[in-house]
């Protein structure tokens, strides 16, 4: 089964049509790539793809500036059967679109990209004016969130990659080096073990661990700091991975290991919780109550996770008040945390749910990893 099917643009044309959406204008971004496998730069210059809602009579076609056409033709998107219609520098392709949309928006508006950039969004609502305005995810999130066995076989490779990364993490954490040299080590593994690029890279330590998203700094590690490692870059095939692993230089307080006992339980319970029928938040309480049990539910002020494929953060996202059931294919972060100060933990796995139950994609060493020093 191919990763980025020729099928897509039709099924998201169908898709549209279901949402009442006109036509849907994809610029570049996971979008445009999800429907096409087109990774296109997005520019001043206009790239958008259109697809018209199903049964409107008018054929998607892919907008390009002159001087990629060739770029485009070249990668996924010149292999569907898809008119590419290429604009001069003194052109302007808003109008162009307007005009071949003329008549087809008969519901009234179109579905533009998540991510599209303002820029372009002022530009189509001048050009558009009495279009209503929805975001695209409207027709595209229940396609994207359950991901086809090619795509959960692209987030598995993604999570042996930054596995092999986590491995190699022990021999680069030493009394005396920055978070920042640690960092860099990090980053050229990412690379080294097969991403086409580094999304980021958090080394957390001592104090500094008490900070979810804190990233590098110039703190100098010392024996019995924990270190929480959060990292993750993209794959070549689009699709992205994200792990964390807690570690401590040389023995850890031991209140600290203590509670990283409690974070483990709590982050299994909520992965054993995963199967299809279940609402997201049923996984973020499972992982909430271990935690709130032990005393320390008030150091754990996230939500559970967040959906992964060719974004890093995509829907479904565990936390309460979803009440959207899980379904064989969704993919998302398990990473409950204990941020108790002056130290913190956490343990974040890429979960699939299957026909019956759960499967992670990241299976290093879940257990507290203490670099001998
Ligand atoms: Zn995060
Ligand atoms: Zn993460
Ligand atoms: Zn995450």
């Amino acid at each position: 089964m191919e990763l980025y099917p020729a099928g897509r643009i039709g099924q998201a044309a169908a898709a549209a049509q279901e949402a009442g959406i006109g036509a849907l204008l994809l610029t570049p971004g996971p979008d445009l790539r999800y429907v096409t496998g087109y990774e296109a730069m997005q520019l001043e210059r206009l790239t958008c793809l259109v697809i018209p809602a199903a049964g409107s009579g008018l054929d998607p076609f892919l907008v390009v500036p002159r001087l990629e056409l060739a770029a485009a033709q070249a990668s996924p998107a010149g292999g569907l059967d898809l008119e590419l219609v290429p604009w001069e520098e003194t052109g302007d392709p808003y109008r162009l679109i307007a005009g071949r949309l003329a008549g087809v928006t008969g519901t009234g508006s179109v579905g533009v990209s998540d991510r599209m950039w303002a820029l372009t969004l002022l530009s189509f609502r001048h050009r558009l004016p009495g279009t209503g305005m929805v975001l695209a995810s409207v027709a595209l999130r229940g396609m994207r969130m359950r991901k086809s066995a090619a795509e959960v076989a692209a987030l598995r490779e993604a999570g042996a990659a930054i596995d092999r990364v986590h491995a190699r993490v022990p021999g680069w954490l030493r009394p005396g080096r920055t978070e920042r040299e640690v960092g860099a080590d990090i980053a050229e593994a990412i690379v080294a073990e097969g991403h086409a690029r580094v999304d980021f890279t958090i080394v957390a330590s001592g104090p500094n661990a008490a900070s979810p998203h804190h990233e590098l700094s110039g703190r100098v590690l010392e024996a019995g700091d924990a270190v929480v490692v959060d990292i993750g870059g993209t794959m070549p095939s689009g699709y992205c991975s994200d792990c964390t692993r807690t570690y401590a230089v040389g023995r850890p307080p031991a209140e600290f290991a203590a509670y990283y006992q409690v974070l483990k339980q709590a982050q299994e319970a909520a992965c054993l919780a995963v199967k299809p029928g279940i609402a997201a938040e049923q996984v973020d309480s499972a992982a909430r109550e271990p935690i709130t049990r032990a005393g320390f539910g008030d150091y754990f002020f996230h939500r559970t996770g967040h959906g992964i494929g060719l974004e890093t953060h995509e829907d479904p996202y565990i936390v309460a008040g979803n009440t959207e059931p899980l379904e064989p294919g969704m993919a998302f972060s398990v990473e409950p945390g204990i941020y108790a100060g002056p130290h913190g933990a956490r343990i974040e796995d890429i979960v699939v749910c299957t026909d019956d139950g759960f499967e992670r994609v990241n299976n290093v060493t879940r257990e507290l990893i203490v670099v001998d020093i």
